[in-house]
Formats: C-alpha cells, sequence, structure tokens
C-alpha cells in the first residue's frame, strides 16, 4: 500500500513537529512530499535528513540557498525559495493531505492554494480562517476539500459531533442536530491567578510560560490575553455555523477537557486528553481511523479535580474584543486579527508592554472604517492596511 502523501506548511514550528512525529510512528500510512518554513535552516535540515521529502521550501531566499548547501549529499530532495513555491507543493497533485501549521495572516495564501485543490486540509492555522470567515468555507464547499479541524477545542467539539454534522462543516444547522450549544473551553493562560494590576508588568518569557501546553511564541503569547480563545470563537462561528447564542466560553484550568457539545436533551458531550497536540493531529490524520497518536492515556486515578470559572472580563480585554468583532462583520476580525500579529510582535521585541496589546486592537478597530470584504483580495489589502495603521500605533506609545 502507498501511503497518504503530505504537505506540512510551517513543518519547523510546534504543530509542525508534533505532525513529523505521528508520521514517524506510522511510517507505511504517510509519505512527506513537502515541509515548508520560513528561514530556520538548521531545523529544516534536520527534518529533511530524518524524513527525505520531495521538495523543502524555504521562504527566505538566502535560507534556501544555505539549504542547498547543506543537502548538497541528498540530490532527491528539491529545495524551493520563496513564497510562491508553498503555493505549489500546497495544491500540487501528488498531495493527499496538506497540514496548515504556518503561524498568522501569511499561512492564508498557502492554505487557500490546498482548499482550491481540493485537498484534505488539516486545518491548524487559524487566523487564515478568522481574517477570511465566509469566504473560506465558501472556497472549501466549492472545491470540494475537506476540512479538519487540528485546534484541540474544535478538534473535541467535532469528535462529539454526528458524522452527518462533520461532512457538513461551515453549513450544519445546529438545531437540526439537536445542539443548543458549543462550550470552548480554555485554560486561562500562565496569568489566570495573576492579580490584574501587575498585569502590565509581564515579561514576553512570562507570557510565554503556558501551564499545560508547549506552543510557538505568538500563540502563547495569544493565551496569555484569551486572544487566542477570541480566534478560536471566531474559528468556531464559521466552522460549526454557530449563532452568537449557541457558542459560550468556559474557563477549565486543567485542560482535560478539550471543548464540549451542548445537545437539547440535556446531554453534554466532551472529548478529554492530555494536553498534547499529537492527538488532535493524528486524529485529522487517521480520519475516520483511530490509530496510536504516542500520546499516553489519561489516568483518572491521577488527574484530581477538574474544576471550571467564568471568564473575567477586566483581566481578558482582547478577549471582548474578539466576541463584538466576531458579529460586528469580516472586516473587524481581520482587523483585530492583523492589529494584534503586530501588537504581539511589537510585545515580544519589548517595545509595548503586555498592557498595550489590547490597547493596540482596540484603538485600531475603533479608528478604523469597516470596508464590506467581497474577495480574497480585498482581504489581503485590508489587511495590510490595518497593519500599517497598527504599526503608527505602536510608534506612538513607544
Ligand atoms: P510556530 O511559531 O512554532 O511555527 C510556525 C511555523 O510557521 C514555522 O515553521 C515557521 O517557519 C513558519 N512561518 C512563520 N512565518 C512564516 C511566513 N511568513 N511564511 C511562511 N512560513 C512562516 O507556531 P505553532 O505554535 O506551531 O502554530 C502554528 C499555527 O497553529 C498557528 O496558527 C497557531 O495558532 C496554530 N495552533 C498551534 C497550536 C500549538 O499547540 N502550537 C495549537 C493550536 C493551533
Ligand atoms: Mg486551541
Amino acid at each position: 500500500m502507498s501511503g497518504q502523501r503530505l504537505t506540512i506548511l510551517g513543518a519547523t514550528g510546534s504543530i509542525g513537529s508534533s505532525t513529523l512525529d505521528v508520521i514517524a510512528q506510522h511510517p507505511q500510512r504517510f509519505e512527506l512530499f513537502a515541509v515548508t518554513a520560513h528561514s530556520n535552516v538548521t531545523a529544516m535540515e534536520a527534518i529533511c535528513q530524518r524524513f527525505t521529502p520531495s521538495y523543502a521550501v524555504m521562504v527566505d531566499e538566502q535560507a534556501a540557498n544555505r539549504l542547498r548547501e547543506a543537502l548538497a549529499d541528498k540530490p532527491e530532495i528539491t529545495v524551493l525559495a520563496g513564497a510562491q513555491a508553498l503555493l505549489e507543493v500546497s495544491a500540487a497533485s501528488e498531495v493527499d493531505q496538506v497540514m496548515a501549521a504556518i503561524v498568522g495572516a501569511a499561512g492564508l495564501a498557502p492554505t487557500l492554494a490546498a482548499v482550491k485543490a481540493g485537498k484534505r486540509v488539516l486545518l491548524a492555522n487559524k487566523e487564515a480562517l478568522v481574517m477570511s470567515g465566509q469566504l473560506f468555507m465558501d472556497a472549501v464547499q466549492h472545491y470540494g476539500a475537506e476540512l479538519l479541524p487540528v485546534d484541540s477545542e474544535h478538534n473535541a467539539i467535532f469528535q462529539c459531533l454526528t458524522t452527518h454534522a462533520q461532512s457538513t462543516l461551515g453549513q450544519v444547522d445546529l438545531e437540526a442536530e439537536g445542539i443548543s450549544k458549543i462550550l470552548l473551553t480554555g485554560s486561562g493562560g500562565p496569568f489566570l491567578n495573576l492579580p490584574v494590576n501587575q498585569l502590565n508588568q509581564q515579561t514576553p518569557a512570562a507570557a510565554c510560560k503556558h501551564p499545560n501546553w508547549s506552543m510557538g511564541q505568538k500563540i502563547s503569547v495569544d493565551s496569555a490575553t484569551m486572544l487566542n480563545k477570541g480566534l478560536e470563537y471566531i474559528e468556531a462561528r464559521w466552522l460549526f455555523n454557530c449563532r452568537r447564542e449557541q457558542l459560550d466560553i468556559v474557563i477549565h484550568p486543567q485542560s482535560v477537557i478539550h471543548s464540549m457539545v451542548q445537545y437539547s436533551d440535556g446531554s453534554v458531550l466532551a472529548q478529554l486528553g492530555q494536553p498534547d497536540m499529537k492527538t488532535p493531529i493524528a486524529h485529522c490524520m487517521h480520519y475516520p481511523h483511530r490509530r496510536s497518536s504516542g500520546v499516553k492515556a489519561l489516568d483518572f486515578t491521577q488527574l484530581g479535580a477538574l474544576t471550571f470559572v467564568t471568564v473575567d472580563e477586566q483581566r481578558y480585554p482582547c478577549l471582548r474584543l474578539a466576541q463584538q468583532a466576531c458579529w460586528q462583520g469580516q472586516a473587524a476580525t481581520t482587523a483585530l486579527n492583523a492589529s494584534n500579529e503586530i501588537a504581539v510582535e511589537n510585545f515580544l521585541a519589548e517595545r509595548i508592554q503586555f498592557g498595550q496589546i489590547s490597547e493596540v486592537c482596540d484603538r485600531v478597530l475603533q479608528q478604523l472604517q469597516m470596508p464590506a470584504l467581497g474577495s480574497i483580495d480585498d482581504v489581503v489589502a485590508f489587511d495590510q492596511k490595518v497593519r500599517r495603521v497598527a504599526f503608527e500605533c505602536v510608534e506612538a506609545l513607544t
């Protein structure tokens, strides 16, 4: 049997390396067609030596040159350079599945290329969906792509749905499915119990120290502001076709329950597991089958209490901004995503303080006229405009 052929967009990242771990456990089932990264040559070389993909793409041209030299002894690997090559390895006819694990808006075009080529798309890159919402879901339907959610919450919800609902993502009629609510859980991040007046002094290192999950820097900061849950709220709205009253967030500090679906008969279905992304990744890669992910089983005798609290809005102003933007319209969520990317970048570079992340987002949202975004080109142009406004806002604060 020849295996499923995969392209991993963002192979050097946290999700990328968990995906490679899952592949390594099932070498006869998966074949690595292409891996991509921005500029980390050392990490990419190690992946190429271990897995020998057909293609390795570096967005940065100089990084591609260095990788070519480093892989001189591996002529079977073709090294490509530039953002255009991301689209090619996403859409290539040889590919069955594309893991979309680039961080941020940079992932939109290559993820959409996979959608337009009708691939099975494993979606980790939530920003791509947040910035293009209905347009993205319409493309999935139009091109007959198969979309599977990797984000642990959305993967948990997906697992709690009927197969009919699973096969109609984006258009599912929740009421007809007997679903009264989608309950997104979130840990509350590293600052859940910190006195609110100490939030502003928190360093990037403290913000990136998540209590339960090990992740890339940007999503770690998003977890500390809980904008990550805000992006996930918007992501859930599109994936599961939710109305406002059908979507709630609850804080669950232990990250054992990854999200829940409440049915109208009073039943609540939840998916539980270790906080390890290999579980949802393996679920998507093997779907509809279940096979080992390498994650150890939950031991209920060792778990202790599972607790739940309501979200403190004062502590997490970014979350409120995201919930507002979600129901305001496409431009608002595109603007929120872009201004947050600029704010987080500048927080990580220690140019602004933790509390100023929400301030930048809030100011940008207040300041901008929200246009109608009728195409992906409109989305990309508006995203660029928002970045300029957000950058000016950062400059004014520093
Ligand atoms: P990461 O920072 O660890 O890795 C990001 C990857 O994207 C790297 O391979 C990097 O080379 C690539 N990349 C960065 N900028 C790029 C650009 N401009 N062009 C092309 N490639 C670029 O990030 P991560 O934590 O693996 O997260 C990836 C995505 O998955 C994010 O959208 C995140 O929200 C989502 N996600 C992550 C987790 C997690 O546990 N890490 C969980 C759920 C969802
Ligand atoms: Mg998540």
